[in-house]
């Protein structure tokens, strides 16, 4: 599944695991004056079964995509033809238009037809040589015959010293020239797909575009000064000016809020329908959390305290509770988990807690299980190292409602994992997994309360283009008693001398953890970087004081490797970055990252916050690859200032872009093709407002405007939200 279509699929699932809405109707509902748009793009003239696969993939699509598709695949940038540099001038990596004199043509020599066809041009400051891979000669003969005149556009390069232009996207004559736009768009592209063919698809596109009522209210078109939807589609794909095409600018920032009010709108209508069935209340009369907060040998931070009341008071409420809990590493998200499924078993169901790792889900339980026994709250563990009777005992106990409170892996979504009365669904970490996964869990249940524990603050753009309106409640504090954490970065050369300072560590009794990034698994490695570390640490040290873990072993051993870690019987642990995220040994208070160079911000603040859990105070020592880039430079200076993860987050967006922040690795808003929550984050806002206001107003999008409306929904792929709006 694309990930746009995976945000509402998202919130879809949540509506349907509700297992009260039942879509009015059958059958389509599209607003018939949305048809052309609807057709396929393999309809138009030069679009042919080989280009519907190509155009599939461009537009990423599973079926053949329909001109409404094609006509949101917006430019990249434009080739502006006013001004035609000399052969000279023209800087190579840029698109130049030439005015040329072909001078000779060099077929592929006899035999060799793989070669390429070459031909000679010039103006009177230099030559250019075009070039064509698999060319007829004929073809090239008639384009380009010597002699003649011609103006050439398309990427110029270097090669052996003389600019070069491959495959041009334009060669046409003096007349020609004059007919040809002076500014054409450059669209993303895939590999087999002219840009001629794609321009000429979208200008029949275009003609198509049929009259459209308007679906943005005249007090937001008159405040935003927006045009019309069909003079914004014109313009980014034929501009009159390069401006025209900027996301930034009147055309592109339209379309994107179109797309961003559709988004928000069918959030808002799954929201909307996101209520339990009457009388259902999720949290009892306390007394399961009064016992677990007297046994906790610390006392709750005053955000965890109101972490837990809010979610409580959410648990209550006739509607579903949709919250993030976000708070950095160590901040203490696991207890304020226990706290909302000791709610849910005071009202007599069952919770559940689904972690991205076994070594994450055992560390939840490792916390878990003696509170929740002081309290008398059955819990228990379900990963894929549950199995045979063990397994089958566990799942009896679970549908007989005898567990409370489950904690695992994905092994918690499997088919035959059935529940008594799941009624909390708590995802931890849950932008690692994929979006199939993070609600199956909720479908386990009736109108499942969902709470996300993050420790990678999701910027609220994210949070509100995702979730629509979730509720966020951020643990800002850290629990009383911790030492800052010194950290420096060294160069690699100092190794030596970093395990000098390590021996004595551990001679007065420190542990240390030893990072080494993961390498790509592959048969020509024998060893890992963190193997081989291993061997010559424990070679330095003994036996007795070195652990590994990494994400090859299997799970019995590694939780053996961590016990004795934790118990303090060995004093260094060897590991890849399985032990990011939740592992908790507040005794380990130094840690070295050999090739810190190689991770990203968050993922060294993660694992930072491995150390400096304790009283003792925390060294990090950041090793690095000389010579060391400017990205990876200025990631090892912001953690080196800062450990304050909001901050940290901030940085991160702004040195790589958003689309990692939730693991999804692609620019862009995930799940939104047109609108960037750098240039459109005032947007995002508005959409959501007029979204809300929409709903109040209009709650069956009735009337023109509620025709208008759904016309939006269906053009922007947001319209499996629509037949919620018969459910009642
Ligand atoms: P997170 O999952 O947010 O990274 P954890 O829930 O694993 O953090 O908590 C980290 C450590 O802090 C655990 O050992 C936990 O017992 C401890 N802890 C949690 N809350 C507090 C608190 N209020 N005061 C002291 N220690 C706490
Ligand atoms: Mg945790």
């Amino acid at each position: 599944m694309s990930a746009r279509r995976g945000a509402l699929q998202l919130a879809q699932n949540a509506s349907k695991a509700a297992g009260h809405i039942r879509p009015n109707r059958a059958g389509p509902m599209r607003p018939a004056l949305l048809n052309p748009l609807f057709a396929p793009v393999t309809g138009l003239t030069g679009v042919g079964p080989k280009q519907d696969k190509l155009f599939r993939y461009l537009l990423d699509r599973d079926d053949t995509p329909r001109l409404a598709d094609l006509l949101l695949h917006l430019p990249v940038s434009v080739i502006d033809r006013r001004s035609r540099p000399k052969i000279r001038d023209a800087q190579p990596g840029t698109v130049v238009t030439l005015e040329v004199t072909v001078d000779r043509h060099r077929p592929p020599p006899p035999g060799r037809s793989r070669a390429p066809y070459l031909v000679y041009a010039s103006d009177e400051t230099g030559d250019v040589i075009l070039t064509f891979f698999r060319a007829k000669p004929e073809f090239v003969e008639k384009l380009l015959p010597v002699g003649a005149k011609r103006y050439v556009s398309g990427t110029g390069q270097l090669y052996d010293g003389t600019l070069q232009i491959v495959h041009p996207d334009r060669v046409v004559d003096e007349e020609g020239f004059a007919k040809l736009p002076k500014i054409d768009p450059v669209y993303p592209l895939t590999e087999g797909l002219a840009i001629g063919s794609l321009r000429r698809a979208v200008a029949q596109a275009l003609t198509r575009l049929p009259a459209l009522p308007e679906w943005i209210s005249p007090e937001v078109l008159r405040r935003c000064s927006f045009p019309a939807f069909a003079e914004a589609l014109q313009r980014v794909h034929i501009p009159h000016e390069p401006t025209d095409i900027l996301p930034d600018g009147p055309f592109w920032s339209r379309l994107a809020y179109d797309e961003l009010l559709a988004g928000q709108l069918a959030l808002a209508l799954v929201r909307a329908q996101l209520r339990r069935p009457a009388g259902t209340r999720n949290a009892g009369d306390g007394r399961l959390r009064h016992k677990i907060i007297d046994a906790l040998p610390y006392a709750l931070t005053a955000s965890q305290q109101a972490a837990a009341a809010a979610i409580a008071e959410d648990l209550q409420q006739p509607v579903r509770m949709l919250r993030l809990l976000q708070g950095d590493v160590g901040s203490g998200k696991t207890v304020v988990a226990l706290l909302a499924a000791a709610a849910v078993a005071e009202a007599g169901k069952q919770a559940a807690l689904m972690a991205p790792t076994e070594i994450l889900a055992r560390q939840h339980i490792k916390t878990i299980a003696p509170l929740a026994e002081r309290a008398g709250m059955q819990v228990a563990i379900l990963t894929g190292r549950e199995k045979g009777k063990e397994r089958r005992d566990l799942l009896a106990r679970l549908e007989a409602g005898e567990i409370d409170f489950l904690v695992g892996t994905h092994a918690l979504i499997q088919d035959d994992v059935t529940y008594n009365s799941l009624a909390l669904a708590v995802v931890d970490e849950q932008h690692r997994f994929g979006v199939r996964e993070r609600l199956a869990l909720t479908s386990k249940g009736d109108a499942v309360d969902v709470l996300v524990l993050s420790a990678t603050p999701i910027p609220r753009t994210l949070v509100l283009t995702y979730f629509g309106d979730m509720d966020v409640s951020e643990l800002r504090e850290k629990p009383a008693g911790r030492q800052p954490i010194d950290t420096r970065a060294l160069s690699d050369t100092r190794l030596p001398e970093v395990i000098d300072g390590i021996g004595r560590a551990i001679a007065a009794g420190k542990r240390v953890y030893w990072i080494c990034p993961l390498v790509e698994e592959s048969e020509n490695v024998k060893l890992t970087d963190a193997e081989q570390r291993y061997e010559s640490l424990r070679q330095r040290f003994g036996d007795q004081q070195v652990g590994l873990v990494h994400g090859r072993m299997k799970g019995a051993d590694k939780d053996r490797v961590m016990a004795q870690f934790a118990g303090g019987e060995i004093s260094v642990l060897v590991a890849t970055t399985v032990v990011e995220v939740g592992v908790d040994v507040p005794e380990a208070s130094i840690m070295v990252i050999e090739n810190a160079e190689r991770f990203g911000l968050a993922q060294l603040h993660q694992l930072r916050g491995r150390i400096g859990r304790g009283s003792e105070a925390s060294t990090c020592l950041l090793l690095y690859k000389e010579p060391l880039g400017e990205m990876s430079a200025a990631r090892l200076r912001v953690i080196r200032e800062t450990a304050d993860g909001f901050r940290i987050a901030e940085e991160d967006l702004k040195l790589r872009g958003e689309g990692d922040v939730l693991g999804t690795r692609q620019s862009g808003l995930p799940g939104y093709r047109i609108a960037r929550s750098e240039v459109h984050g005032q947007l995002i806002t508005q959409a959501r407002d007029e979204a809300l206001r929409i709903l109040e107003d209009n709650p069956k999008l009735e009337g023109p405007s509620g025709e208008a409306l759904r016309c939006l929904l269906y053009l922007y792929e947001r319209d499996e939200a629509i037949p919620l709006l018969g459910a009642g």
